[in-house]
Formats: C-alpha cells, structure tokens, sequence
C-alpha cells in the first residue's frame, strides 16, 4: 500500500507543517507491507505531552459489532482501532532523523498491536525498534537515542 493510499481511510489532521511533512517522510520510506495497518483510524498531533518525556502514544481498544447477514442471522465480531498521537513539545526538541525514529516506532507500535497481538511491556517497547530497524530506520533510532536519556 502506498502511503497516500494509507492515508486516505485516516483521519490525519496534523496542525504542524514540520511534523507532517516528517509523517509524511516516513511512511514514504516506509517498506509497503509495513502500511498494512487497517485498524489505524487516526494520527494525531497534540500541542502539549502529559509528562515531560513522553513523545507519541498508539493506543488500541477492541468494540463488538453484530454483523446481520441477508438470511437474518446474526453474530458478534470483535473489531479493534488504533490512534497514534504525536506530542509537539517534546518533538520540537528533536532533530528531524529523531523524530522520524519515533513516528517509525509508534506505527511499528501500530502494525504489532494488528499482527501479533495488543499488549503493552517492556518487550514491546523492544519489539517495536527491531521493527522500525527492519523497515530500515536504523540510523533514525540511534539519533533519537544520542538526543534523549
Ligand atoms: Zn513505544
């Protein structure tokens, strides 16, 4: 999937020129399979973070739907959704390559919580870097870890 394709079925409403073109960046250098992501409704960008280091937040939460088929017959199905949410004063005190580490670790956060399963942990913490390695933002990650503690 592309990453205007991606887009498209989100709700992308980012109030900062300089974070969405990094977004923007981002999901165009991002392997097409990493995009596959259907629970992802939104991507958000929030002027100030609830504490002082945190710089993005994917949140995941499952629904039920009942699903009603022509014959009439009826069942429930369990759905899920995503929001990432970027937070800008954290972010303003990145290099661009930093905060591009980030936004390539919360759709990372993103595609695990799709493929494997939602969990929150140290482990996936962990997981979601090797993820954002794999998909090739190595060099981003180490910046990111050079600018914080
Ligand atoms: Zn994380």
């Amino acid at each position: 999937m592309s990453s205007q394709e991606f887009l498209r079925g989100i709700d992308f409403k980012i109030h900062d020129n300089r974070i969405k073109n990094l977004i923007l960046q981002t999901l165009d250098n991002m392997p097409p399979d990493g995009l596959d992501i259907s629970s992802l409704e939104s991507i958000q960008l929030s002027d100030l973070s609830p504490t002082e280091t945190l710089a993005a937040l994917t949140t995941h939460s499952s629904f039920d739907v009942t699903i009603r088929n022509d014959e009439g017959n009826e069942w429930d199905e369990i759905r899920s959704r995503q929001k990432i949410t970027f937070y800008l004063d954290i972010l303003n005190n990145l290099s661009d390559l930093a905060v591009k580490a980030i936004i390539a670790h919360e759709i990372a956060h993103a595609w695990l919580n799709e493929h494997v399963k939602p969990e929150s942990s140290q482990q996936r913490e962990k997981d979601s870097d090797d993820l954002a390695r794999k998909w090739g933002f190595t060099e981003e990650l180490l910046e990111l870890e050079n600018e914080t503690d």
